[in-house]
């Protein structure tokens, strides 16, 4: 699947290298080598680009972007229950206790049925690559099979991926007819993942990971969480749960072990700097601190937080404490598989988190003191920031980073971006695109310097 040739892209490109703010490329050419990696990025003001761009021509290995067209980085997708995926946008309305019970483990349970898996997975792989997301981190359904049959998808689709089984072994916390036979089983079928998804990787130039993943510390049994947390450490895995996600799992972590989630999830031995930990709105400043110590990465999720975590995640102090810090569409906790959707979200959030939401409330006591995001700091959470999170060389259009790019058409029919022309600086066209494009603005999408999505073929 790997090209031989270098090639060469020329336009103007949009990235976020540094958190809070944005380069312009205007003009460049970027140059991928036959593996998919970016070696150089030659500026318009250089005086060899004109002759590297006609060299390029001669060969027939240069991609120009039509005019009105620019290119992002591919986004990070930190958090997504692929198995949740034909219940998004349903039942949002439940608590989270129901919401599991009645629609999210029988809709789960049925991928035990290795076609209905297919189906559902090529099918949310194609729908998160048109949407410019084009590294995912995955959580599947309880099922060892059907996990593997989506590592395979995402391999042959040209997605990058980091895959895990969802271990939920406590038969008090779980239906019978769907969780994880024993301890020991859970254990055997997460190390038979990691085997053979670490076996399928050096076929995939994208890269495929598997992930050792406890759907979370309620739902599993301590002789479970102990042996993951062995099985992560022999392997070097990654590891992905939900840590703090709201007061529910709060209170009942607090209750079983004596300690807060993250403390508990520490000496279970899950944490390391490939650890993962969904929405953690309740860390405290302490166990934030442990966090940075130990190179842990949180993943903010916040449109899944606004229905089922009873607060909002304080990003902005995260940063400020040095922890890794992506974003994760949550599907389906949240409803939306786009980044861009989840970018103006956690932008959102921010801001009334900042300011408070109740008006009884004097001012000076309503919020939460400085926490907003902005649209660049975002942007850089969904495609620098998740990269560096995962350890993974994309995120950013700089030389020694995957060519993971996605191509946005300003002046698509229905969704023109172009504003007129009235307010036309850089900035304030990323700011149009990352607030009102649509899945129409997207039109191709590369991945390692391949091209998996052209909608206009
Ligand atoms: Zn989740």
């Amino acid at each position: 699947m790997s090209q031989e040739k270098t090639r060469a892209y020329l336009g103007s490109f949009f990235h976020a290298p540094t958190y809070g703010e944005f380069e312009y490329l205007e003009n460049v050419l970027i140059e991928v080598d036959g593996s998919g990696v970016i070696t150089r990025v030659v500026t318009a003001d250089d005086s060899a680009q004109q002759g590297i761009i006609q060299t390029h021509r001669e060969a027939g290995t240069i991609t120009e972007l039509p005019e009105g067209c620019c290119g992002l980085p591919g986004f990070v997708d930190m958090h997504v229950h692929s198995c949740q995926w034909p219940q998004a946008a349903l039942a949002l309305d439940e608590p989270l206790y129901r919401w599991l019970q009645e629609r999210t483990f029988p809709l789960e349970s049925r991928f035990a049925d290795i076609e209905f898996a297919h189906r559902v997975y090529s099918d949310l792989v194609q729908q998160l690559l048109a949407r410019g997301t084009t590294t995912t981190v995955y959580l599947g359904s309880a099922h060892l099979e059907a996990t593997l049959e989506l590592a395979r998808i995402c391999a042959d689709a040209g997605q990058r991926a980091l895959v895990g089984k969802t271990v939920m072994d406590d038969p008090v916390a779980n239906p019978d007819y769907y969780r994880d036979a024993s301890p020991t089983k859970a254990i055997a079928d997460t190390e038979t993942l990691v085997r053979e998804v670490d076996g399928m990787r050096p076929g995939v130039p994208q890269g495929v990971w598997p992930v050792v993943t406890p759907r979370f510390i309620p739902s599993c049994t301590d002789e479970v969480l102990f042996g993951l947390g062995k099985l992560a450490q022999k392997y070097g895995s990654y590891v992905q749960t939900h840590c703090n996600e709201g007061q529910w799992e709060h209170d009942t972590v607090l209750a079983r072990c004596g300690k807060e989630d993250p403390y508990a999830l520490r000496d279970y031995g899950l944490l390391g700097p490939r650890s993962i930990m969904a929405h953690c709105t309740f860390l405290t400043p302490e166990e934030g601190e442990m966090f940075a110590e130990l190179g842990v990465a949180v993943v903010h999720c916040p449109m899944a937080n606004s229905y089922f975590s009873s607060s909002v995640a304080p990003i902005r102090r995260f940063r400020e404490q040095g922890i890794h810090v992506g974003i994760g569409t949550d599907i389906s906790g949240g409803y939306s598989p786009s980044m861009y959707e989840n970018i103006r979200q956690a932008v959102l959030c921010s801001r009334l988190l900042e300011t408070g939401v109740d008006a009884r409330r004097p001012e000076a006591e309503r919020g939460y003191g400085e926490a907003r995001l902005s649209i660049l700091e975002a942007f850089y959470l969904a495609t620098t920031g998740g990269a560096e999170a995962l350890g993974l060389q994309t995120g950013a259009f700089l030389p020694g980073r995957a060519f993971d790019m996605q191509m946005v058409d300003v002046s698509r029919p229905y969704s023109d971006l172009t504003g007129f022309g009235v307010f036309d600086s850089p900035e304030d066209r990323l700011a149009r695109i990352l607030y009102l494009s649509t899945p129409d603005n997207v039109r191709k999408v590369y991945v390692q310097g391949r091209c998996v999505i052209d909608k206009d073929a």
